[in-house]
């Protein structure tokens, strides 16, 4: 237990306060985005097996209308964010680097908001097995940036116990305010989602964690919360990453994952705020997850804010709604420190998308720097968060000495924060080095 636990203030060991820059955007509303012109709907935008289409090209879609079905358990569905015609069944750009097999939607110019496909639901009549079912026919996934199926996630094996969920409200990541204008304008969908969720596993307490630097969000869910002392807010030190799921059960329970483990072998679920209000929403209306709420911030865009963005909208419309003056910027699909920068504006956004900024080259951690050799300062190790030893772990990574990496330096314990390379001196990629080594090791796994 860390001495800030001690003085009351919950935060985990380690970790950086990078420059949080969410004013311009923390009291914006969230405002919805109109439709693009066409929309392209990935069919693996989620972890696990893609979707399979069950629409034919040239056939008209209503918006909410299923479009693709879930291939077997670890896979969700995908809906159609618009009315419109599928003008295309094909390779697409895509913000992993591979063309990816999408659905591409001809929206028509007259496709109004209302959601015409749906299949309400009587939630108090459903079982736990059925929720699950719900949850997945919903095509619901991690909305923090991992895009896991969230049916799986309600699933932990057999043996598990799940006595707690951890609601991760965090958002440590500079510039974003999706989860906070989530937390203040969808509180009750939030609720609801942490109760069926609550119902699922059967935990007896959930405790949504928020950093302290998010004083309205805390008042406006500690206002909602249900009489009964099942869930409770707990404000968390404004630190970088308080948001991964080991930082969140370290500050808040104080214990830690067993390397390898996942969380529910203690007893935890985590789930993202907006993953949850997802759930409390779409489920007993018996609607797909078509559109999520996005951060589009950066000094490269002239109206910053929250908006609501159908699923499948290209970037470069998405930046011609906000203002994009274009030049020497780069785009960064999620936050500055684990986001990827885009190389194309044909890009959909996804469910998994959290955030598109603009940023200047001088603002993007180490890639455009000069790279200079390691001084052994001892930084890296001071911020590491999972108590590796990035200093080792890079020279080895250079040496491409990667099973030793793995062996004895526990390569895979990396949530590749990036909090080694935002404070290394010499500019050295390492966290880049470390995501190279870890999906090498993986792939050599397979
Ligand atoms: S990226 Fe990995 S090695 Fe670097 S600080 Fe984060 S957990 Fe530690
Ligand atoms: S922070 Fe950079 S320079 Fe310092 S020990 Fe780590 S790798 Fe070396």
């Amino acid at each position: 237990m860390t001495l800030l636990r001690w003085f009351g203030r919950k935060t985990f060991s380690h970790g950086v306060h990078p420059q949080t820059h969410k004013e311009e955007t923390a009291d914006k509303p969230i405002r919805r985005l109109p439709f693009a012109p066409r929309l392209i709907v990935p069919l693996a935008q989620h972890a696990g097996k893609p979707s399979r289409p069950i629409v034919k090209v040239g056939q008209e879609v209503l918006r909410g209308q299923l479009i693709a079905e879930a291939d077997g358990f670890m896979s969700v569905p995908q809906h159609a964010p618009a009315t419109g015609v599928v003008e295309a069944i094909t390779l697409m750009p895509s913000a992993q680097g591979p063309r990816m097999l999408s659905i591409v939607i001809k929206v028509y110019a007259a496709s109004s908001q209302e959601v015409l496909w749906r299949t309400p639901r009587d939630m108090h009549t459903l079982n736990a097995e059925q929720i699950v079912q719900a949850v997945q026919e919903s095509g619901i996934v991690g909305l923090g940036g991992a895009a896991f199926p969230s049916h799986v996630k309600l699933k932990p094996p057999k043996e598990a116990v799940i006595e707690t969920i951890l609601v991760n409200g965090c958002e440590c990541e500079p510039y974003l305010t999706t989860d906070h204008r989530v937390m203040i304008e969808q509180t009750d969908d939030l609720i609801r989602g942490i109760q069926y969720a609550m119902r699922v596993v059967n935990a007896k307490q959930a405790i949504i964690g928020v950093e302290d630097n998010k004083p309205e969000a805390i008042a406006t869910l500690r206002n909602h919360l249900p009489t009964d002392g099942t869930i409770r807010v707990e404000a968390l030190v404004t630190k970088y990453p308080q948001g991964s799921d080991r930082m969140l059960i370290s500050s808040l329970l104080g214990r830690e994952v067993p390397s390898g483990a996942r969380s529910s072998s203690i007893g935890v679920l985590v789930n993202n705020v907006g993953t949850l209000a997802a759930m409390g929403r779409l489920l007993s209306r018996g609607e797909g997850l078509i559109e999520r709420v996005i951060t589009v911030a950066g000094p490269g865009v002239q109206r910053p804010g929250n908006y609501l963005v159908p699923i499948g909208t290209p970037l470069r419309f998405l930046l011609e709604q906000v203002g994009f003056s274009g030049g020497e910027q780069q785009v960064i699909l999620g936050g500055p420190m684990m986001g990827n920068a885009i190389a194309s504006l044909d890009v959909p956004i996804t469910k998994g998308s959290s955030g598109v900024l603009v940023l200047s080259n001088n603002e993007i951690e180490s890639e455009t720097r000069t790279i200079h050799p390691c001084i052994k300062c001892g930084k890296c190790v001071a911020a590491c968060p999972m108590h590796l030893n990035p200093t080792q772990l890079g020279m080895l990574a250079r040496k491409r000495e990667y099973d030793t990496m793995l062996e004895k330096f526990h390569l895979m314990d990396c949530i590749e924060c990036g909090c080694c390379s935002f404070v290394c001196p010499s500019s050295i990629p390492l966290v880049q080095y470390f995501r190279i080594a870890k999906s090498i090791m993986r792939e050599r796994a397979a």
